[in-house]
């Protein structure tokens, strides 16, 4: 039975450090009752404080000399406020897409190439993967495929359907703009899904 060193107070106010790991780190102990945790100042404002928020925050290990996190801070400075964070808030989107969206954006949908290099079954309850082509058309599958390069035919169509209905509203908010009484050409499916869209 683990013993805590932990300061039994009450409310925020009387232990305002409450949840916070700044320069302590648990660390089991061994006493004369047996194993128990207690808290320890970090060795150094490196590696130890690295692991000390990382096991609190799951943030002190993120990789910011990875692609994906240059890329996204070179773009930081372009984003449009608020426009350009408002899908997080907007309560139309389900949280399931959001979570799909974040996972896009960090390159952490998963697919058969992630499985086959961590050598983890691609589906539960499937063996490991010995392979990285694609479950439909057989094509190298990564994220990038999935999204727009699958060759099999349901997920072409799809594809053209999430464009088609992407530019349609592009085209709804050109017409109430400036432009609005400009002639515009777009390949952007059947005259009949525009109908609904007074264009
Ligand atoms: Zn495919």
């Amino acid at each position: 039975m683990g013993r805590h060193f932990d300061y039994d107070l009450s409310n925020d106010y009387t232990q305002p450090f409450r949840e916070k790991f700044w320069l302590q780190q648990i660390i089991q102990v061994h006493t004369a009752e047996g194993p128990a945790e207690a808290r320890a100042c970090i060795r150094d404002l490196n590696d130890s404080l690295r692991k000390a928020l990382h096991d609190k925050h799951k943030l002190g290990q993120s990789k910011q000399n990875s692609l994906y996190f240059q890329l996204w801070d070179k773009v930081q400075p372009f984003r449009i406020k608020p426009h350009s964070d408002a899908l997080w808030t907007m309560p139309s989107i389900p949280e399931s897409h959001k979570r799909n969206i974040f996972k896009y954006r960090t390159g952490q949908i998963w697919n058969k190439n992630m499985a086959f290099k961590r050598h983890v079954p691609y589906m539960p309850g499937q063996p490991t993967t010995r392979d990285t082509r694609c479950p439909l058309c057989r094509g190298d599958d990564c994220q990038g495929h999935i999204f727009g390069s699958c060759m099999h035919p349901d997920m072409s169509k799809q594809y053209i359907a999430r464009h088609d209905k992407a530019m349609r509203t592009v085209i709804q908010a050109f017409t109430k703009g400036q432009c609005g009484s400009h002639y515009l050409i777009a390949g952007v499916g059947k005259v009949e899904g525009l109908t609904d869209m007074g264009i």
